[in-house]
């Protein structure tokens, strides 16, 4: 049973370490209720929540883009959970209870503690619910559900970002070898929320770029960059439309060794005028 638990650690690990491209890896999904215990304003609109308790003993995240979904009551207060399934997969009860898809920004196994960092936004369900949110309220989380993990050993990053995949991209900052080099650009609606805390280290260069209303500088600014090495990695993350020009800018790039396309990770974590994309 022990292995069986630790064997997604291990394949994660070892992907990251001599993998190439993305490797889906599933965990065996969790549903657990934690409590909020802490709150801690990071930015003007980045308000970093912390759950946990003796529920999250068991709990397990391996890779910077780790998430989970937070499963609110329904309006009278009752909680309906998924069931998982052995097909790691989740049984959803139906209606399907509202939930919402948020980053591990940090898990710490001694105390039991996540991090999750939430972006604060007019109109949304788990934005406004993060704002009234009080130490001692229970929290539903389920997940995480598995990695689609990308290896460490590429020569370079670029990391297409906007305020949700921060944390994301901030943890990988933490967690990846000190010797690769990284370009991350970084889009928010407000320039205040530019003092997100950043790990500072070698070969790290942040382009912090402010959202011009709906219109995105962001695919822009990234196909103007010439990535240095021959390898190179691209995590794009962020709303959907943003990041979309993307795609053609990672398969059509030619590497300094004539080599054509950048392996990449592209994932839409919202899109704008629709509530619940992840659901
Ligand atoms: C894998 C993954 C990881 C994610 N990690 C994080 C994370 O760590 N932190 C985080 O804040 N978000 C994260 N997100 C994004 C988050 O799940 C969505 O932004 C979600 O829609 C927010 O839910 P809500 O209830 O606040 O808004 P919703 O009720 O879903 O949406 C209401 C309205 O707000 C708009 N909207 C949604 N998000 C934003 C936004 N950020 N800015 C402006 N308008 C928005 C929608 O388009 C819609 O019109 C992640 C998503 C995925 C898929």
């Amino acid at each position: 049973m022990e292995m069986e638990r630790h064997e997604p650690r291990r394949r994660v690990l070892e992907h990251h370490r001599s993998g190439s491209g993305i490797r889906r890896i599933g965990y065996p999904i969790g549903i657990r209720t934690a409590r909020l215990l802490r709150r801690e304003q990071l930015t003007k609109n980045m308000l970093r929540l912390t759950v946990g308790g003796p529920e999250l003993a068991d709990f397990h995240s391996y890779q910077a883009d780790d998430h989970v979904k937070i499963v609110f009551p329904d309006a009278d207060g009752t909680r309906r959970l998924p069931v998982p399934t052995p097909d790691l997969s989740l049984d959803w009860p139906q209606p399907t209870p509202a939930n919402r898809t948020y980053s591990i920004r940090r898990f710490d196994a001694e105390t039991c503690e996540i991090d999750m960092d939430f972006v604060l936004h007019d109109g949304g369900l788990a934005a406004g619910w993060a704002v009234g949110a009080r130490p001692g309220e229970e929290v539903a989380i389920a997940g995480p559900p598995g990695a689609k993990a990308f290896p460490h050993n590429y020569d370079h990053y670029v990391f297409a970002v906007d305020a949700t995949a921060l944390p994301a991209a901030a943890r990988w900052l933490e967690e990846s070898p000190p010797d690769v080099s990284v370009q991350l650009v970084i889009e928010t609606a407000d320039a205040a929320d530019h003092a997100y805390p950043l790990a500072d280290r070698d070969g790290a260069a942040v382009t912090w770029l402010v959202r011009d209303g709906g219109r995105s500088p962001l695919a822009d600014v990234v196909r103007a960059l010439d990535p240095p090495a021959e390898r190179t990695f691209l995590f794009a993350a962020g709303e959907t439309g943003a990041i979309k020009p993307l795609r053609a800018w990672a398969r059509d790039f030619e590497g300094a060794d004539g080599t054509k396309g950048m392996d990449a990770l592209f994932t839409g974590y919202w899109k704008r005028g629709v509530a619940g994309l992840a659901d």
